[in-house]
């Protein structure tokens, strides 16, 4: 991870100073304010700022006029049943505000990510800085098989350090280019709007996102998945870690009811009533595709 003195020494200033106030605060979520948390080779993920907490939740649902909560016991019963039966929007009243560093190609995949604000760094204004990413070898994979959209085997030996050559020489060459593109010692200097077009997708950019809690968790749901691309899920494990410590009620219910939860579609719920009564199905007569069998068998353990 790259932060610079001045940064760390930044962060440590906004720690070492804390504010009385009258709102809520939560315990968990106070311990990573500001903190910058690793991800990948040069990446972060911070807690800039956040509102509410589990009681801010129960508070919401209930519309009460104080802090609303009635017992512990009753403040996680109501946020499981909320998660349970997709009443949405007493999440929505948490929210928080991340900054990310993290490499361009992993920002196009979560800039699709629609209902949160973002501000990106701006490369046309600024200089990008000469941070790229490279993976480890562990991640330095194959094509799949068996998934368009993924990897498989780990490359090994020649050909693994060929690759990872090939993109520590070529991310090298972009930057000197780039370096002596906007260069103003001898020459007029291109625009750093238009110099920045050389470079590879794996440099890394920054922004602050900010998003409620209802909609992380869709993101989460989506990118701490496992079919999500390792880069970017490596961004929501952490991510992962933090919700949890922040509002750890509506974090076990999302577990339970979102993240280790599958959905049955109508044939599926169909042959699972069929082989409780002791019928032998098949994907032959069980109305589903072979694709979608095997994504039953996966679900109900077969
Ligand atoms: C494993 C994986 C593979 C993917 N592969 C591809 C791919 O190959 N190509 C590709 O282009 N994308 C791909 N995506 C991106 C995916 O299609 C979604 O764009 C992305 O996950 C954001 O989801 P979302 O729209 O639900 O989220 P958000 O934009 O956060 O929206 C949340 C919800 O708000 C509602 N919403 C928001 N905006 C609108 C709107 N304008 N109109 C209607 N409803 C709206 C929808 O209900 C939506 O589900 C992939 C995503 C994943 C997780």
């Amino acid at each position: 991870m790259s932060l610079s003195p001045e940064q760390q020494a930044e962060i440590d200033a906004l720690r070492a100073n804390p504010q009385q106030t009258l709102r809520t605060v939560a315990p968990g979520m106070e311990k990573h304010l500001y903190l910058a948390h690793p991800v990948l080779d040069h990446g972060f993920v911070r807690v800039i700022d956040y509102m509410g907490d589990d009681a801010a939740i129960c508070q919401a649902a209930r519309v009460s006029y104080g802090k609303g909560t009635k017992s512990v016991q009753n403040d996680e019963g109501l946020i499981r049943y909320l998660m349970r039966h997709w009443h949405s929007t007493p999440f929505e009243m948490c929210e928080v505000k991340l900054h990310v560093k993290l490499p361009v190609f992993v920002a196009r995949q979560w800039i699709r990510h629609r209902t949160a604000n973002v501000n990106e760094y701006s490369a046309r204004y600024s200089i990008l800085d000469r941070e790229f990413y490279i993976p480890a070898p562990e991640h330095v994979a194959a094509q799949s098989r068996v998934n368009n959209q993924g990897r498989g085997e780990v490359l090994q030996g020649d050909e693994a350090a060929r690759v990872l050559e090939i993109l520590k020489a070529d991310s090298a060459r972009c930057y000197d280019h780039y370096e002596q593109m906007i260069s103003q010692d001898g020459q007029q200097g291109l625009a750093r709007e238009l110099a920045r077009m050389n470079l590879p997708a794996n440099i890394y950019t920054q922004w602050y996102w900010k998003v409620d809690l209802h909609n992380l968790f869709h993101f989460l749901r989506l990118r701490a998945d496992a079919h999500a691309q390792y880069e970017i899920r490596a961004y929501a494990d952490v991510i992962c870690g933090i919700v949890a410590d922040w509002v750890p009620y509506a974090w076990r219910a999302f577990e339970d009811y979102r993240m280790n939860a599958a959905s049955l579609s109508a044939q599926m719920v169909d042959c699972v009533r069929r082989m409780l009564r002791g019928e032998q199905v098949t994907q032959e007569n069980s109305g589903m595709s072979a694709r979608e069998w095997r994504e039953f068998q996966d679900i109900v353990g077969l």
